[in-house]
């Protein structure tokens, strides 16, 4: 199956999987994974980011924002921040207690705050006031582990270095048989292990729109949805449901009324 070309540019040298030690994995389940990955882009032609930004720093400050928040909840407090502080060097001219106000509606923000003001002074101070283009100096930034540094990477940059797995893609990566473990660096290696390096970063969006969409985390849309139904063994095991027969409702039918003239003789005094 043909993928389409990903719509972030990807950076030459990113062509390839070569420099990565990762687990093996057969040609069929490859093949498995890439066409997932197919309907997928069908389904979702314009899967995105979900976090507003305008230059690689907001993408930064918005991901550190987003840990333990919705992408919508942060799509409101950063319209403030942004215009209170619209390069690296004005967070670092500030304080981390002048950035609380424009996140206290997020969780700890507190936290977030101090990340964010570390971050961007480091951005300011080290790197001239560019946010770095390495996985290895971005994960010495206050805030930033592996997931945000995947988000930065692939959408500011068009580098894929690795494969965001944030919730939604732990979960639905497991219900699409695509990994067995629990742990969100064997999930990262087995996708990357699976499916072409140029599609890593839209890999996550569009299992990310999945889980957003149709596989929640509770309550998904089993044995309806095609892709699922394709895919993923929970759908497979999901009764259907048959339209009753004459005989069935008639039974059905019977057994109400049997049990209404029940409740009626236990309701006499
Ligand atoms: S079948 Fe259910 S569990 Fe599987 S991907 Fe669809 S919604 Fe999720």
């Amino acid at each position: 199956m043909t993928l389409p070309a990903p719509p972030v540019p990807v950076q030459p040298g990113q062509e390839s999987k070569a420099g990565f030690e990762l687990p093996r994995k057969s040609a069929d389940a490859i093949a498995r994974a890439e066409a997932i990955l197919a309907a997928l882009y069908e389904r979702y032609p314009d899967a995105h980011c979900e976090l507003d930004y305008r230059s690689p720093h907001e993408l930064l400050v918005a991901t550190i924002l987003s840990a333990q928040a919705t992408d919508v909840a942060v799509n409101k407090a950063t319209p403030a921040l942004f215009e209170a502080f619209p390069t690296p060097a004005a967070y670092a001219a500030a304080t981390a207690a002048e950035i609380e106000p424009f996140v206290r509606s997020l969780g700890f923000f507190r936290n977030k705050a101090l990340a964010v003001h570390t971050a961007m002074t480091r951005v300011a101070d080290a790197y001239g006031g560019k946010v770095p283009r390495t996985m290895e100096e971005l994960l010495t930034l206050r805030g930033v582990a592996r997931k945000t540094a995947n988000v930065v990477l692939s959408n500011a940059f068009g580098i894929n270095v690795g494969v965001v797995v944030d919730t939604h893609v732990m979960r639905l990566a497991k219900r699409f048989g695509l990994s067995r473990h629990a742990d969100p660096a064997r999930i990262e290696r087995d996708l990357m292990a699976l499916l072409p390096r140029p599609h890593w970063g839209m890999a996550s969006h569009l299992l990310i729109w999945h889980g957003r969409r149709v596989c929640k985390a509770r309550g998904g849309t089993c044995g309806s949805d095609p892709i699922c139904q394709r895919f993923c063994s929970n759908a497979k095991a999901a009764p259907k449901k048959q339209p009753a027969s004459r005989a069935g409702r008639a039974r059905k039918a019977a057994a109400t009324r049997g049990s209404a003239a029940s409740s009626r003789r236990r309701a006499r005094p």
